[in-house]
Parts: C-alpha cells; sequence; structure tokens
C-alpha cells in the first residue's frame, strides 16, 4: 500500500530505478544518495516499518538539502518525501531526463542503524556509517517538514 505514491510517480520501463516491493523483516539499514536532480539534494532513508512500530518495512525517506550534518550542533532541513522500496538501498545510476527525479543518483554513505527512541514527531537513532557516526535525532516541525542533527552525546 505504501508504496503506491513511490511507484505512481515513475515509469520503470523509462527508469532504471527499482520497482520493489515491502518486506516483512528489515535488517536496519540507512543510506544516504547523493542527488543531483533539478535542486542537489541528500535523500537520507532509514530501513524501517510503515509506521515505525508497525507495518511492512521500507524505507522511510527524507530529502535533505544541505546534506546530513558531519558534526554536533548543526540543524538541517530534511523534508520526508514518499517511502520507497528496500532495494532502493543499493540504487545507484542515472534517472533519465523526462523522468520523475531525472539526474545522477550516487550512494554518499551508507551503513547500519540502530533505533534508539521514536514517537510520531521524533526518532533517534545511532548511525555506524563511513561518514556517518554517532546518535542523530529526526524532529519533525511542520507537515513535512523536519530538521536533522547530530548530537553531542556520543552513546
Ligand atoms: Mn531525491
Amino acid at each position: 500500500m505504501t508504496l503506491k505514491p513511490y511507484q505512481k510517480k515513475r515509469k520503470f520501463q523509462k527508469t532504471p530505478e527499482p520497482a520493489g516491493e515491502p518486506k516483512i523483516k528489515g535488517k536496519n539499514r540507512f543510506v544516504v544518495q547523493k542527488h543531483s536532480a533539478s535542486h542537489l539534494h541528500y535523500d537520507f532513508r532509514l530501513e524501517l516499518p510503515e509506521k515505525i512500530n508497525q507495518g511492512q518495512v521500507v524505507l522511510k525517506s527524507w530529502a535533505v538539502p544541505k546534506g546530513v550534518p558531519l558534526t554536533a550542533g548543526i540543524k538541517h532541513l530534511a523534508v520526508a518525501v514518499e517511502d520507497h522500496p528496500v532495494d532502493y538501498l543499493n540504487f545507484q545510476g542515472i534517472i533519465p531526463r523526462g523522468n520523475y527525479g531525472a539526474g545522477q543518483v550516487e550512494i554518499w554513505d551508507k551503513g547500519k542503524f540502530k533505533l534508539l527512541d521514536f514517537s510520531p514527531k521524533s526518532l533517534k537513532f545511532l548511525l555506524t556509517g563511513k561518514k556517518l557516526k554517532g546518535i542523530y535525532v529526526l524532529f519533525r516541525l511542520q507537515k513535512n517538514n523536519w530538521v536533522i542533527f547530530k548530537t553531542k552525546t556520543q552513546k
């Protein structure tokens, strides 16, 4: 159900992106994809159930115009976007012109996360990536607008 908005926006015979399906179980992976679309941004995705605590596993996704901060004390806007299929974790390539999100997608970082706390308006998790390491918070401001920041505590 939840992947319908994702699938509706794309024509899978014209884009190399995976159509994908929700999964029953997740492996606590995350990815940050650098997306050189009409506006450069970074897509941050966490392998989580549709509703965080229930449902099939998808990639909960946020578009972060300035990227995920590497250091504590910096807050960046993160706009919630449609859930993506888990197969998108490994996607890199070029979405051809004329398609939704046209432009290059490169994996900027990936790794594992551990969910430490969640509520409808905030998520706290430990990231273990190559570039991103430490405890991060995603906090919902209003509607699809969230902020992402690294906390000062390391454990
Ligand atoms: Mn994107």
